[in-house]
């Protein structure tokens, strides 16, 4: 490439995207989503709003904004949340305007939302939404993840298996599905589509520009 305005690829004008992952408990989805943002400094994770209890390792605004089940519903009910859901008896959801500042920066957002979230996105946004399904290996892993975690009453962990069950039979509604049984794989593999995502045409308006210099 010898372009004098345009040497590097990242400089080419590019839509945002909304990397959406989605996984049964347990299977590490957080996990991947952490390595990930750790990576890539063009990526941000969208802080999702939840009346879920904390965990001991979780940082309020951090990792969710723990928030009562009555300012959920006020924050629902006035048209904040760009999706939102009711999951193992809690509620999650999306605030819209860190969403649209950070697409607006051209930045790319990740979102760690169930497949009720997911379908709500690719409703509204569907062209920039990449969604990735991420399965265990096997139930019996799975199990042995959510104890390992240990973060979870017994109870909490039962519930959550049983629900993996009505949570596995989504995967087809997702573009790609990523098997995590070595944590590095599953890695690259979800960097790698990440990486073909940016590539491709139709999200990098700039290529317009771009080709004009090249031939004119
Ligand atoms: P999720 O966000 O999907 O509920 P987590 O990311 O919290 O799951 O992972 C659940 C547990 O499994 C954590 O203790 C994590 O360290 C562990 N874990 C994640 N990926 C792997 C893997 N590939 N192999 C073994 N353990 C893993
Ligand atoms: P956890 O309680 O383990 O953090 O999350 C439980 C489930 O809720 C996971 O599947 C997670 O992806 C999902 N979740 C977290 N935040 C949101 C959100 O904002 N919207 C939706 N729809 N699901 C979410």
């Amino acid at each position: 490439m010898n372009n004098d305005t345009h040497n590097n690829q990242s400089d080419i004008a590019r839509r945002g995207i909304m990397l959406v992952l989605s996984s049964p408990s347990g299977a590490g989805k957080s996990t991947i989503a952490r390595e990930l943002l750790a990576k890539e400094t063009a990526l941000e994770l969208s802080v999702s709003i939840t009346t879920r209890k904390r965990r001991g390792s979780e940082i309020d605004g951090t990792h969710y904004h723990f928030i009562s089940e009555r300012d959920f519903k006020r924050m629902r009910d006035a048209g904040t949340l760009l999706e939102w859901a009711e999951v193992h008896g809690n509620f999650y959801g999306t605030p819209t305007d860190p969403v649209e500042e950070a697409l607006n920066d051209g930045k790319d957002m990740l979102f760690d939302i169930d497949w009720q979230g997911a379908l709500q996105l690719m409703e509204k946004a569907r062209i920039d939404v990449v969604s990735i399904f991420i399965l265990p290996p096997s139930m019996a892993e799975l199990k042995a993840r959510l104890e390992r975690r240990a973060e979870d009453e017994p109870e909490t962990i039962a519930k959550r298996l049983k629900n993996a069950l009505n949570e596995i039979p989504h995967w087809r509604e997702y573009d790609y599905v990523v098997i995590n049984q070595d944590l590095e794989q599953a890695l690259s593999e979800v960097t790698a589509i990440l990486k073909a995502e940016r590539l491709r045409k139709d999200r990098r308006p700039g290529l317009f520009d771009f080709v004009e210099g090249l031939v004119g």
